[in-house]
């Protein structure tokens, strides 16, 4: 006897592809599976019942056929789980999840642990409630990269000097991997930072996101210690992060 198995997955959509007659496809990180894509058929269309389903940066429960070993799948249906409808009203935080679902997509391959997917799936999430509940997307952005870095053991030093040790720390270097003291910064020509900078840039490496509210009421913008996170994944994992600058054009104009 054949069995149709009728699985569900709770996901947040991460991306999504047009693909041939009205169909796309979709990237979701998905709480069980992982990362996974799912073959939405004529979902473009006006008459599909999942047309609604489908928007990137929301949670949903989708329905298809789990196989092991696999991570395309097809799309049976769709619902809505949340749409997290403030964050898309809000130019700066609909900008900051594309940053995030790009760093997350392209650092998750295909058969990444399942402990770090899920992890990834966390950050997503408490990202997505963040900036639905208006949240400042500059700490919220600052605060997830940081976590990314970490989960992808490429964090920033912020205790002291990453080339000798010295407590008395007075640059950051990306290409060395965290805070320089002020003689190891001369030797490779990297510039000083103000002191209020560099406790900015502490803070932001130590916090969790559920301290997003109390740094909003420290820090001023954090515009800067994104630039220098993202640089951070640029030279130390090679991912590209092209919708930074979208992000950043926005956020300087603000
Ligand atoms: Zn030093």
């Amino acid at each position: 006897m054949v069995t149709l198995m009728n699985d569900s997955a709770l996901g947040l959509i991460l991306k999504e592809q047009d693909y041939k007659d009205n169909s796309v496809i979709l990237t979701v990180l998905s709480e069980q599976y992982g990362k996974i894509s799912l073959l939405a058929q004529g979902a473009r269309k006006m008459t599909s019942k999942n047309r609604g389903s489908i928007l990137p940066y929301t949670k949903g429960e989708f329905f298809f056929d789990y196989k092991e070993n696999r991570t395309m799948f097809r799309m049976k249906s769709a619902r809505t789980v949340n749409l997290y409808r403030r964050l898309h009203e809000n130019l700066n935080a609909s900008l900051t999840v594309p940053v995030l679902a790009e760093v997350i997509d392209a650092a998750l391959l295909e058969d990444a642990d399942p402990q770090l997917s899920r992890y990834c799936y966390q950050l997503f999430e408490q990202v997505c409630e963040l900036l639905d509940q208006g949240r400042r997307a500059d700490i919220v952005l600052a605060i997830a990269l940081s976590d990314l870095l970490k989960l992808l053991g490429i964090a920033p030093d912020v205790d002291d000097c990453v080339l000798c040790g010295s407590t008395s720390v007075a640059a950051i270097s990306v290409r060395e991997g965290g805070f320089l003291c002020a003689p190891c910064a001369a030797l490779h020509s990297v510039p000083l930072r103000e002191p209020e900078k560099l406790r900015a840039f502490r803070l932001i490496n130590k916090a969790s996101l559920e301290h997003t509210e109390m740094l909003e009421e420290i820090l001023g913008s954090a515009l800067d210690e994104c630039r220098i996170l993202v640089e951070f994944l640029r030279t130390h994992a090679g991912l590209p992060v092209r919708s930074f600058a979208l992000f950043q054009r926005m956020a300087e104009e603000s």
